[in-house]
């Protein structure tokens, strides 16, 4: 039995001249936990080239979503942005993760805080019913350059809000608060300075961070990881894994090569 399955390209989407966003069919037996990762990719020459995606679609979608980066001479994306409908591509049958609501202690509010393509896992979460029976409120942060790099999550917001029976459950519990660095926009700046400001927490009119009732997911650049990580920490809270549940968890959007 090989490693991957053979996956057809169903839709293509460019949001930005880095960014795109793909659907593709799934084999019945590929089972994930929304959050959770898998190696996908193309055979080139022959051979598979793989790297690590989430899923950004959810579990009980019948098509695999993905969002991807377009890396300029990446040996990967530098292919994988040219595909087109009816392409193969491949997707390996494990999927692996920390970005699970069970490595988190109980808790009555989650943040999603997220960079760049780190909103691909929280795009499948929050498509998750589980995770609003879990937590009150769910706010999905995501930090980009440009406003253009939003666009993916505002329509995978849009279109969940929208949905007649989704949208009337997240109605009161879900946030969506988007912030850009580097342009004009409603909501500026880092989510480390947002959290530590406490601006953040003001413009969604919710109390400040708070150990009792916060749990937190992040996923973006290493850098951002860093720095969240030490901040959380120096407040008490503790990494949770899958043996041990904690305060918040983290994933990698991307490594450094
Ligand atoms: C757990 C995990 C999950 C991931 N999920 C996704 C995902 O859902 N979508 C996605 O686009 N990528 C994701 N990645 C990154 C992905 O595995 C590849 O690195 C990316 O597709 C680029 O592949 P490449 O072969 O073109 O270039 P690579 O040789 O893999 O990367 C070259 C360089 O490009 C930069 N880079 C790579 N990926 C990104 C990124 N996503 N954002 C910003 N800079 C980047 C880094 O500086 C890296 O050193 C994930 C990585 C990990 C570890």
């Amino acid at each position: 039995m090989s490693a991957f399955h053979r996956e057809k390209v169903l839709s293509v989407k460019h949001w930005t001249d880095t960014l795109f966003s793909f659907t593709a069919t799934r084999d019945a037996s590929f089972r994930f936990q929304n959050g959770q990762f898998a190696m996908i990719g193309l055979e080139v020459d022959g051979k598979p080239l793989l790297r690590a995606y989430s899923m950004a679609s959810a579990n009980h979608e019948e098509s695999l979503e993905f969002f991807s980066i377009k890396v300029p001479n990446g040996p990967l994306t530098s292919r994988l942005q040219k595909i087109k409908e009816g392409d193969t591509i491949l997707v390996g049958r494990k999927a692996v993760g920390t970005l699970i609501a069970d490595n988190l202690l109980p808790g009555k509010r989650l943040l999603l805080l997220s960079t760049g393509t780190g909103l691909a896992p929280f795009a499948s979460l929050i498509k998750d019913p589980d995770i609003y029976e879990r937590f009150e409120h769910v706010v999905l942060v995501h930090g980009c350059r440009q406003v253009s790099e939003l666009a993916y999550g505002e329509q995978v917001v849009k279109n969940l809000v929208e949905d007649e029976l989704f949208g009337e459950l997240m109605k009161d519990k879900f946030i969506y608060y988007p912030t850009v660095t580097r342009e004009p926009f409603r909501n500026r700046g880092r989510i480390t300075d947002l959290i530590t400001s406490e601006q953040l927490f003001e413009d969604i009119g919710l109390p400040p961070l708070d150990i009792e009732t916060d749990r937190i997911m992040l996923c973006g650049s290493p850098h951002m990881l860093e720095d969240l990580k030490v901040l959380f920490e120096a407040r008490g809270f503790t990494e949770g894994s899958h043996n041990t549940p904690g305060h918040f968890v983290i994933e990698k959007a991307f490594v450094e090569r």
